[in-house]
């Protein structure tokens, strides 16, 4: 049987790795990158996660009226806002809005600021309403494996103040499975860190459970349908699909 060897630098890739303040994001080469949004060549995204992104803004009618304001960032950008928001705004608010250089999602090319089109837009918190264009965006964005990723009551789970206007790809069905069970990343790791779940997708259905990684890595067949994320915590979850009964 064909077999897939996954190392321990592999827990650090992958969609639904979790990167924030306690689990920063160890250096590695930039991810294949892309547009963000078309017309937009001066905000990258992991392809991946580019595709998604325009797929859902063209869905919720916002081409030309939802602008990708930043997205992938290498460690030295991260550390000039840093340094350029302590200077202009001082240490409370950045510590409030920032994420130290090394700790920040921007660094994965799975992360974008996004604004409603505007002729003057905040850089460190663009506006991104709730309703329009930017709502209908909002309310489809779990379906094309965007979340909202530090929303509103969960700034003592996350570290970081609510954010509306900061969207995380982590992939489907792991996007919809949050926003059902209104869970951040962190609570829906740490939730697959108890036990694995079950979720109804496309008709069938889904497994998703972690494995932790041995010193030597681990290895998995290549026979069995299933997608291998790293979590950036020492593991790997896998999502399988069910065969139908
Ligand atoms: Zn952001």
């Amino acid at each position: 049987m064909r077999e897939q060897v996954y190392t321990r630098e592999d827990t650090g890739r992958g969609p639904l790795i979790l990167v924030n303040a306690s689990h920063p994001l160890p250096p590695q080469p930039a991810p294949r990158l892309a547009p963000a949004l078309p017309g937009q060549g001066d905000v990258l995204l992991e392809r991946r996660a580019a595709r998604m992104l325009a797929a859902c803004v063209r869905a919720a009618g916002g081409l030309g009226k939802i602008v990708a304001v930043s997205g992938w960032r290498s460690r030295g950008e991260q550390q000039e806002i840093w340094d350029g928001s302590l200077r202009d705004h001082g240490e409370a608010f950045t510590r409030s809005y920032v994420a130290l250089p090394g700790c920040s999602e921007h660094e994965t090319g799975l992360a974008i600021d996004l604004a409603a089109a505007s002729p003057a837009i905040d850089f460190i918190r663009p506006d991104f309403p709730r309703g329009g264009v930017c709502g209908e965006f909002r309310r489809l964005a779990p379906l094309f494996g965007w979340i909202e990723r530090y929303p509103a009551g969960k700034e003592s789970v996350t570290g970081i103040a609510c954010e509306p206007w900061h969207f995380r790809y982590v992939g489907a069905p792991h996007a919809q499975i949050m926003a059902e069970r209104g869970l951040c990343l962190e609570e829906y790791l740490e939730l697959l860190r108890g036990g694995g779940l079950r979720f109804a997708y496309r008709g069938g259905a889904v497994r998703i459970f972690r494995i932790e990684c041995g010193e030597n890595g681990v290895t998995l067949p290549l026979a069995v349908r299933f997608t291998v994320s790293g979590d950036n915590d020492g593991g790997f979850l896998l999502t399988v699909r069910e065969e139908a009964a």
